[in-house]
């Protein structure tokens, strides 16, 4: 390499470092947006479970269900919900001081409310309402599920 051609090399060298730490730049963005849209997701509430909590908490009357075996009207309240009215029932706590926010109760007969912590109990418990309603009970072909009622249907058909 002559020295008359030492200020092009320079410059061209130059021009690489230049490029260079300019690509570097990119991916280090690229890298950075990555990880803001990692860390979004870990702290945005995107599942059902968190929508719907989030939804419910404003709602007095969660739900009303008819009983699929005894046609009573049993509803799911939400005890903390912002919008319940003046007389609303209260959270109740079960034995180990813990809140249970949802009551249900049945509307067709007199009976006490049942407490439950989480929504998924108190679904289930709309769904056992044989078992704290007296009015239920009395109404109801034995608490049981479809598929085993007709499974005993069968069997007691076999034995006529
Ligand atoms: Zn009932």
């Amino acid at each position: 390499m002559s020295r008359g051609n030492a200020p092009e090399a320079k410059n061209a060298r130059r021009r690489r470092l230049i490029e260079s730490a300019k690509a570097r730049g990119r991916q280090l963005e690229i890298a950075l947006d990555r990880a803001r849209v990692r860390a979004a997701q870990a702290i945005a509430p995107h599942d059902e479970e968190t929508i719907t909590a989030e939804r419910e908490r404003s709602r007095y009357v969660v739900k009303t269900y008819v009983h699929r075996q005894t046609g009573s009207r049993i509803r799911i309240l939400d005890t903390e919900a912002e919008d319940g009215p003046r007389e609303r029932l209260l959270p109740a706590t079960d034995g180990h001081g813990e809140i249970m926010r949802y009551a249900v109760e049945c509307l067709d007969h007199d009976s006490e409310p049942q407490y439950y912590a989480t929504l998924k109990d108190a679904t289930k418990g709309v769904r056992n309402s044989a078992k704290w309603c007296k009015g239920c009970r009395q109404t109801n072909v034995p608490e049981m599920r479809p598929k085993v009622n007709a499974r005993n249907k069968q069997l007691a058909q076999h034995r006529l």
